[in-house]
C-alpha cells in the first residue's frame, strides 16, 4: 500500500531537489537516512516492481538474512527492507514508486526523467547518487523457478551457511576466481563440492586455481553444463548436466547450486556519462564515492564486484550522504 500511494503522491511533476538517490536496496536507503537526517530533504527513487527488479533491491528475492548486525536471530530479507524504508521516511525521505530511464549528467542541475514521463520537462537535482544495484547473472535453466532459493542461490557467502546446504554435496557453476572462492568457502559447509566449468581450462588466476584443485573436497568437471535441476517439489536434490565435448548427460545428486558466472550491473542509465569500467561497474575515487562527474556519487553493488554485501552497500551508502553534504555545503 506504501508503494501505490507513493505513486499516486508522484502526480507532482518538474520538482527541483538538493538531492536525488536512484536506488533502493541498502545503499541508496542509507544514503537516505544520512541525508534527511542532516535536513537536506532527500527524495528517492525506489524503482517498480518489474522485470525481476523490485524497491528494496536484491535482497527482497531472498530469505533468511543472518549476516547483517543487529539482527542475530536473522530477518527476512523482505523485511529488513521494510524497516530500512520505514526508517528513511521516519526523518523525511521523499519517496516515489518510480524508475528513472534517463538522467542528463553534463550540466548542473542535473537533469533526470521518470519512466513514461520521457517527453515531458524534467526533474532536477543539484547532486545526485546513484544506487541502483547489481544483478547476479543467472543461467535460468529448467526447474530453476522452482527451486531458486530452496537449494538454488548465486552468492555462497550469503546462503553457504544455511541448514539445507551443511553436509549435503553442492555445485558450483563457473570458472572464474568467484567460483573458485566460493566453491572453496563451500567446503566449509557441503560433505562435497563439484565445479561445473565449461571448458577443459579454468578462467580464475593461478594461485585461486591451484586452491581449488589442491582441495580434496573439490571436484572439478570439465567440460561440464548443467542443463536442468530438479527436486522434490520443496528443495533441490539433483542436477542435470552434459558433457560439452560428448554430448553426454549424467545425473548430479546435489542439494545445492551455487551460480558464480558474474553479476551485471544496473548502469545502463549512466553508461555513456559517468566512468565506468570494463564490466560495466561505476568507477569511483579511491575511498570515495565520488564519479568522473563531480556532484555524482555512486553507492553499493553499481560500484563494487568485489564484495557485494548489504553491509558494504550501506557503508558506501553512507560515504556517498557524507561526501555529498560535505560537497553541498561547499557548492550552494
Ligand atoms: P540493490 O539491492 O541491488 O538495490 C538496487 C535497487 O535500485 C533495486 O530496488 C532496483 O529496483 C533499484 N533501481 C535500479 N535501477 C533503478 C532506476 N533506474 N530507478 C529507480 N530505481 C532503480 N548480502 C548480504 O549481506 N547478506 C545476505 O544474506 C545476502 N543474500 C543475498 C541473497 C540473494 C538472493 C541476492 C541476490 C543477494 C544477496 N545479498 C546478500 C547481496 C545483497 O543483496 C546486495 O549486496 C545488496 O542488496 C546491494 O545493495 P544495493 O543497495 O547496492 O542495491
Amino acid at each position: 500500500n506504501q508503494h501505490v500511494l507513493s505513486r499516486l503522491l508522484a502526480v507532482q511533476r518538474n520538482m527541483h531537489s538538493k538531492v536525488v538517490i536512484i536506488g533502493s536496496g541498502p545503499a541508496g536507503h542509507t544514503a537516505a537516512l544520512y541525508l534527511s537526517r542532516a535536513t537536506l530533504e532527500p527524495v528517492m527513487f525506489e524503482g517498480q516492481f518489474a522485470n525481476g527488479f523490485a524497491p528494496g533491491g536484491q535482497l527482497t528475492t531472498t530469505t533468511d538474512v543472518e549476516n547483517y548486525p543487529g539482527f542475530p536471530e536473522g530477518i527476512m530479507g523482505g523485511k529488513m527492507m521494510e524497516k530500512f524504508r520505514e526508517q528513511s521516511v521516519r526523518f523525511g525521505t521523499k519517496i516515489y514508486t518510480e524508475t528513472v530511464s534517463k538522467v542528463d549528467l553534463s550540466m548542473r542541475p542535473f537533469k533526470f526523467w521518470r519512466e513514461n514521463y520521457e517527453d515531458k520537462v524534467p526533474d532536477t537535482a543539484d547532486a545526485l547518487i546513484i544506487a541502483t544495484g547489481a544483478a547476479a547473472k543467472r543461467l535460468n535453466l529448467p526447474g530453476e523457478d522452482i527451486y531458486w532459493q530452496k537449494g538454488i542461490s548465486a552468492c555462497a557467502v550469503c546462503d553457504g551457511a544455511l541448514p539445507i546446504f551443511r553436509k549435503k554435496p553442492l555445485a558450483v557453476v563457473g570458472g572464474g576466481d568467484s567460483a573458485a572462492e566460493e566453491a572453496t568457502y563451500l567446503t566449509k559447509f557441503g560433505s562435497h563440492v563439484y565445479v561445473l566449468v565449461r571448458r577443459d581450462k579454468l578462467r580464475a588466476s593461478k594461485v585461486m586455481a591451484n586452491r581449488l584443485l589442491s582441495n580434496p573436497n573439490i571436484t572439478v568437471l570439465w567440460n561440464t553444463i548443467a542443463i536442468e535441476c530438479k527436486g522434490d517439489g520443496s528443495v533441490l536434490n539433483l542436477l542435470v548436466t552434459k558433457d560439452t565435448k560428448t554430448g553426454e548427460i549424467k545425473d548430479l545428486p546435489v542439494n545445492g547450486l551455487f551460480y558464480a558466472i558474474g553479476h551485471v550491473p544496473a548502469t545502463d542509465l549512466v553508461k555513456e556519462q559517468l566512468k565506468l569500467d570494463s564490466d560495466g561497474y561505476i568507477i569511483t575515487e579511491p575511498d570515495s564515492t565520488c564519479t568522473s562527474v563531480e556532484g555524482v556519487f555512486a553507492a553499493g553493488d553499481v560500484k563494487d564486484k568485489k564484495y557485494r554485501q548489504a553491509v558494504t552497500s550501506a557503508g558506501t551508502g553512507c560515504m556517498a550522504a557524507l561526501e555529498c553534504e560535505r560537497w553541498l555545503s561547499e557548492h550552494f
